[in-house]
Formats: structure tokens, C-alpha cells, sequence
């Protein structure tokens, strides 16, 4: 973790989401015949009013769910609930889900389940956030409603993460090399940092004191030590 010098930061402006059209089922984008398949079967399990259903709209693709949001997505999510709050007449809300694609067969089914959960939450009027991803009470639900244990999906939220982090990686490789010149802290990173950042091993606020250097291109060859280690 690096210290951002957060008062150099401008802030970013306000933008609105582009939220989906409305059909007359709930809209899906990505891989339609699975997605609607775990849709169907775990919306009925939890019992979402059709009416509920319309209003949701999913997909798999990152940049169109923070298009849709109007917020950013986390490039380590695996899945992701949003709950939007609309003034357009007679549609109040909308339900917005982003599922990773690349996940494995079972982990789609259970991503699924898990996002629906958080929308019959804001449904019955009790939304949840996590207190510990894979441990809390929405993994319990998830483990009764899907029927798998929790050890079983506590092991395949790892395995995909490991997963993502390993292509995101491989897409975005580290080509810069940052450190600190008081404790040695290396800091490998895919881009430049866009603004002075410090060591948060020497100070956890930034302090200009503890700035971080850029060392030297690194090799490509050095790169796959780097990501190893
Ligand atoms: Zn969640
Ligand atoms: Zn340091």
C-alpha cells in the first residue's frame, strides 16, 4: 500500500448512469443462455417479484456496468449488485448486476446466486453489506440457497480470485519499479502513479519525506521474478 497525497487530487466529475432500457424481461448481456438459466432458476428461489425482475438488467462487460453505474468497478470483483435510485415517473428504481466472464462453470452459477441475494435484500427493504466476504451472514445464504457448503464456495471464491488477479497481470504487466529511499519498500506497478505518492511502511499518511522514487525500466525479463515473488 502507498500513502496518495489526497489534497492534490481533483475531484472527479459528476456523472449520471446510463441505465438500460426497460423490456420485457429482464435484460441480459454476455453468455445469455447461462445467465438467464441461474436467473431464472434462483430468482424463483428467492422469490423476486416479476414485476422486481423487469427492472433488473445484467451483463459481463466491465466497461458497460460502470456505464451503466456510473461508478467505478473494482478490477478485482468477480460480481457486482447496484442498486439505483431513478426520478424517472413510475420507475423508481433499477437493479444493475455485473458478472465476471471468465469465471468457471459453477462460479458463474453461484455469482449469480449470490448478486440476487443482494437484490432481494434491497427487495424486502434489508440491505446487507459485507462484514467478510465468504465468512458473513450473506455467505451463509448463499451456501442454503445454492446448496453448496460454505468450505466449497470459501475455495472458489479464492481459486477465482487468484484467477483474476493472474490475468489482470498478465494484461497489464508491471513495467514500472517504485521505492522508497528511507526503508528500500519496492513498488512494482503497471502505470505511473499520476500524483506523489509516499511509503506506507514509513509513514501510513502521506509525507513527502518518504516520497517514492522511480527507479529504471525494468527488463522484461526481470518482470516474471517480479510478479513471482
Ligand atoms: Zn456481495
Ligand atoms: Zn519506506
Amino acid at each position: 500500500m502507498t500513502t496518495a497525497n489526497q489534497s492534490r487530487r481533483s475531484p472527479s466529475p459528476t456523472k449520471r448512469p446510463a441505465l438500460p432500457p426497460i423490456g420485457a424481461e429482464p435484460l441480459i448481456h454476455g453468455d445469455v443462455a447461462t445467465i438467464r438459466r441461474w436467473l431464472l432458476y434462483y430468482a424463483q428461489k428467492l422469490a423476486l417479484p416479476t414485476s422486481e425482475l423487469l427492472l433488473l438488467a445484467i451483463t459481463q462487460d466491465r466497461q458497460e456496468y460502470m456505464l451503466w453505474t456510473a461508478r467505478r468497478l473494482n478490477t478485482m470483483a468477480l460480481g457486482c449488485y447496484c442498486y439505483i435510485s431513478t426520478r424517472v415517473k413510475g420507475t423508481q428504481h433499477r437493479h444493475l448486476i455485473f458478472i465476471e466472464p471468465e469465471l468457471q462453470p459453477q462460479s458463474i452459477e453461484v455469482t449469480v446466486a449470490h448478486e440476487l441475494i443482494h437484490m432481494a435484500d434491497r427487495v424486502n427493504g434489508t440491505p446487507r453489506r459485507h462484514r467478510h466476504h465468504g465468512y458473513d451472514s450473506i455467505a451463509a445464504d448463499e451456501a442454503a440457497l445454492t446448496g453448496y457448503d460454505l468450505d466449497e464456495l470459501r475455495r472458489l471464491l479464492h481459486e477465482e480470485s487468484q484467477r483474476r488477479d493472474a490475468i489482470r497481470r498478465q494484461r497489464r504487466p508491471l513495467r514500472y519499479m517504485y521505492a522508497c529511499s528511507h526503508c528500500g519498500k519496492t513498488y512494482p506497478r503497471a502505470r505511473r502513479y499520476s500524483q506523489s505518492v509516499s511509503c506506507s511502511s514509513c509513514d501510513k499518511h502521506y509525507n513527502p519525506v518518504f516520497k517514492l522514487a522511480l527507479l529504471p525500466a525494468v527488463e522484461p525479463d526481470d518482470q516474471a521474478k517480479m510478479v513471482s515473488d
